[in-house]
């Protein structure tokens, strides 16, 4: 079994590699925006809450977030491995990630970032939100705090992976087959 997060700044290009290696490896795709979007179409009680934060760019709580994220792998026992995309976030997730994963036996095999610079990024994701639908797309002050949430929040994450010797990074900035090839030698490689 391996679990893999896939790791990056918004508009890094992490949910379309996920669409490959899920096939790949025969892996559970996870992407918590996928799945609060998904809430969101639906109206649910869980949509309603999380729109309030995504509309602004801001994080969900991360109660609610690693709630749902823990009943999706429930949801999944008989899973080869998970692909966490968009997911942990913040370094409660990541514990609450690995608490959770050992209770099963289980573990983070590891965490590959995508990485690419801001100013491209922001323009991939103002192109995207021209199609995407999504009010986070089509803002670049949204956007913006996106990526202030992400210095905040996320990229400590970075350290918490390396020290548990379990981050690789590759270059995000080149054709979609070109960046498969790069994670699939990441992964080929994990023991
Ligand atoms: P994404 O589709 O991964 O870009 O996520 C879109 C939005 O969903 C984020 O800007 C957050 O508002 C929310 N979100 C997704 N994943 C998480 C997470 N792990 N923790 C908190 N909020 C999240």
């Amino acid at each position: 079994m391996i679990n893999i997060v896939l790791f990056g700044k918004p508009g890094a290009g992490k949910g379309t590699q996920a669409e490959f290696l899920k096939t790949k490896y025969n892996l559970t795709h996870l992407s918590t925006g996928d799945i609060f979007r998904y809430n969101i179409k639906e109206n649910t009680e869980l949509g309603k809450l999380a729109k309030t934060f995504m509309d602004k760019g801001d994080l969900v709580p991360d109660a609610v977030t690693i709630q749902m994220l823990e009943s999706e792998c429930n949801n999944n026992p008989d899973s080869s491995g998970f692909l966490f995309d968009g997911f942990p976030r913040t370094i409660s997730q990541a514990e609450a990630l690995d608490a959770f994963l050992e209770s099963k036996n289980d573990r983070i095999t590891a965490t590959v970032a995508l990485e690419a610079e801001d100013e491209i990024l922001v323009k991939r994701l103002l192109e995207r939100g021209k199609t995407s639908g999504r009010p986070d797309d089509q803002d670049e002050e949204k956007i913006r705090n996106r990526y202030q949430e992400y210095n905040e929040k996320t990229a400590p994450l970075m350290d918490y992976y390396k020290a548990q010797n379990k981050f690789h990074s590759v270059n995000g900035i080149g054709s979609i087959n070109e960046i498969t090839e790069r994670l699939s030698e990441v992964i080929n490689n994990l023991k």
